[in-house]
């Protein structure tokens, strides 16, 4: 994974994948709530996954009635900012009081613990040392991936839906945090393959003795661990 070194050096602000202790594994999806969210709901609760769900604030605050059943179902809501900015154009200032502070309140009213409130996936994977050392500073952590198999890609290709699965099933390891998405893409239309990616991932992980957690697990194993270190 070539995820901005520096976060490397960080490893108590950044979690880019849990300690690979026993075979789980979590699943994320970004930039909802979207209009694929409801059937992909139905699928996880068919399939019984908890899942993660780096939610866009102003999207989460028009759907109550959703994020009250995705924390019914088990699965956790995290940070994605408020508006899907770019952190690269703001200060590290407005990032954390205009994006990822008020996406967090967002979150706790919407019903989410504080730990996931505060676990925070950067818009397009963009942010900077100053941003990290100033979210950490506030007790934020910034949550990255250790597999993405860019399910965003050409959804309509021939073939796609076996090409995301088999890119996860390829790189599976204890601990994995897989890239998803289940918001709207950038045109406005819901994301036409992702239930039947989780249909397909799912069954097949499991197949290979996966079990399934949310980020916010892996975070709190890791932060068990230190604590008896
Ligand atoms: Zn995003």
């Amino acid at each position: 994974m070539d995820y901005h070194a520096f976060l490397a050096q960080r490893p108590r602000a950044y979690l880019g994948r849990g300690l690979p202790r026993r075979r789980a594994i979590a699943l994320s999806f970004d930039d909802g709530p979207g209009q694929a969210t409801p059937a992909l709901l139905a699928a996880l609760r068919e399939l019984e996954v908890a899942a993660t769900f780096f939610c866009v604030g102003r999207l989460l605050r028009a759907v109550p009635w959703l994020s009250a059943r995705m924390l019914a179902d088990g699965h956790e809501l995290a940070n994605h900012s408020m508006s899907h900015a770019d952190a690269s154009g703001l200060g590290a200032d407005a990032l954390l009081h205009e994006e990822v502070a008020p996406a967090a309140a967002e979150l706790r009213r919407a019903g989410a613990d504080t730990l996931s409130a505060r676990l925070f996936r950067p818009a397009f994977g963009e942010i900077r040392a100053d941003q990290v050392d100033l979210l950490a500073r506030h007790g934020y952590t910034v949550a990255g991936w250790s597999i993405d198999p860019c399910d965003w890609l050409e959804p309509d290709a021939p073939g796609h839906v076996d090409c995301v699965s088999g890119a996860v099933l390829a790189q599976a390891h204890p601990g994995a945090i897989v890239l998803l998405h289940d918001g709207d893409d950038e045109h406005g239309r819901a994301r036409p393959r992702i239930v039947e990616i989780v249909r397909e991932l799912v069954p097949a992980l499991r197949a290979q003795g996966y079990g399934f957690v949310r980020v916010g697990d892996l975070l709190r194993e890791r932060e068990a661990q230190r604590a008896q270190a």
